[in-house]
């Protein structure tokens, strides 16, 4: 098989000995005479499988099961939007912070719940930068950001000091590429999609003493409660996307964990940022303050907008085997997402790329 060089902003690339050992798992898991796809959720193939990925996950964060927990649910990060307010609001108030289309996304679903207080906004510069200042309010229940707009291709580079206000966090396009201190979140989410595995599953690792503030009075498919109280085994879980996940985080084992791919992912976007840097003439990044740069998404533009020249640049890149650099349909302009499993060939050719499309400009 031929792989291309894959830069879709999610689903994306999934290291390729993980979709070998999902392949054979597809297959049958661990002479059990049953596919992945075939075991009981409620089997001892499976428990372990399940078990093994949940604490992997908060082994690579650094926690401990005495003080977080890690569920594993359906409906994507979006389903997160709706019930962290549900079952946290109840009339009550958040303080969000809006740096971008999902945040406002995740605002949006919260207002249905209670009042969002608007802790700091970068809409006035179209959301291409990160705030600095930031309004906590001491009675909100939470305060949620999204550590990286994978639209916009901005990111936190430090975690903002929320006091009193649990801080809570959308971290669909960057979960584990970059070492947090995990312990200062109350709780973390994020779509597998782009950089833990295949769609379907969302991780949500929530500190137990914020658990216990959750309310009781939601049905009992949204209620964080009722999941946690079940192990994430409440109803069928998305049994082959929880276990590819843990292949993924196996495989993040050996690259040397978040610290480690932190380097690597480091070393990686700075190809392609160096290249851009050089060229600004030509290139323009989409993200104004270099230290609010995205290490997952990284999005420019050619400083002349020009519909033809933007549709050579995709050819161009395309017929070297450089797929997805096409930008939000919002934002337009191009991105490229280079997501943990990217390649770091990919980034230097890209690099080399830009550098070359540059010259006939
Ligand atoms: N938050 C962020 C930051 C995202 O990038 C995405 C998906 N691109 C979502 C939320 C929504 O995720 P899902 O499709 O899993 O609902």
């Amino acid at each position: 098989m031929k792989r291309i060089l894959n830069f879709s902003a999610g689903p994306a690339t999934l290291p390729v000995s993980v979709l070998e050992e999902a392949s054979r798992g597809i297959l049958e898991i661990e002479g059990s005479g049953m596919s992945i796809l075939e075991v009981s959720h409620r089997g001892s193939h499976y428990e372990k499988i399940h078990f093994d990925a949940r604490d992997r996950m908060l082994k690579l964060m650094g926690l401990s099961a005495d003080e977080y927990t890690c569920l594993f649910l359906g409906g994507g990060a979006s389903l997160q939007f709706a019930m962290l307010p549900m079952n946290y609001l109840a009339g009550g108030s958040a303080d969000y912070v809006q740096t971008g289309e999902w945040p406002n996304k995740a605002m949006k679903e919260a207002k249905i719940f209670g009042k969002v207080n608007v802790s700091a906004s970068s809409e006035d510069g179209k959301y291409s930068y990160i705030p600095k200042v930031f309004k906590w309010d001491p009675a909100a229940q939470y305060a949620h950001i999204c550590t990286n707009n994978t639209i916009e291709g901005t990111a936190f580079s430090k975690l903002p000091d929320t006091g009193v206000v649990p801080l809570v966090a959308d971290a669909s396009s960057e979960m584990l590429s970059r070492a947090w201190d995990f312990s200062k979140f109350s709780m973390i989410y994020a779509g597998a999609q782009k950089n833990l595995g295949p769609a379907g599953v969302c991780v949500v690792v929530m500190k137990k003493s914020f658990l216990e503030k959750a309310r009781e009075e939601v049905p009992a498919i949204l209620s964080y409660k009722i999941h946690a109280k079940n192990d994430s085994l409440y109803n069928t879980p998305p049994a082959f996307a929880i276990y590819t996940l843990g292949l993924v985080l196996k495989w993040l084992d050996t690259q040397g964990g978040v610290k480690g791919i932190e380097e690597k992912n480091r070393r990686k976007a700075g190809f392609i940022y160096q290249a851009i840097d050089d060229l600004l003439d030509v290139y323009e990044p989409a993200c104004r303050e270099k230290e609010d740069r995205s290490l997952m998404n990284i999005t420019w533009r050619l400083r002349t907008a020009d519909a033809d020249r933007e549709k050579a640049f995709l050819k161009g890149a395309q017929d070297i085997g450089l797929d997805g650099l096409k930008g939000h349909r919002s934002v337009g302009g191009f991105r490229a997402s280079v997501y943990n499993a990217f390649p770091e060939e990919g980034c230097a050719k890209l690099a080399q790329y830009l550098r070359d499309f540059a010259k006939q400009y």
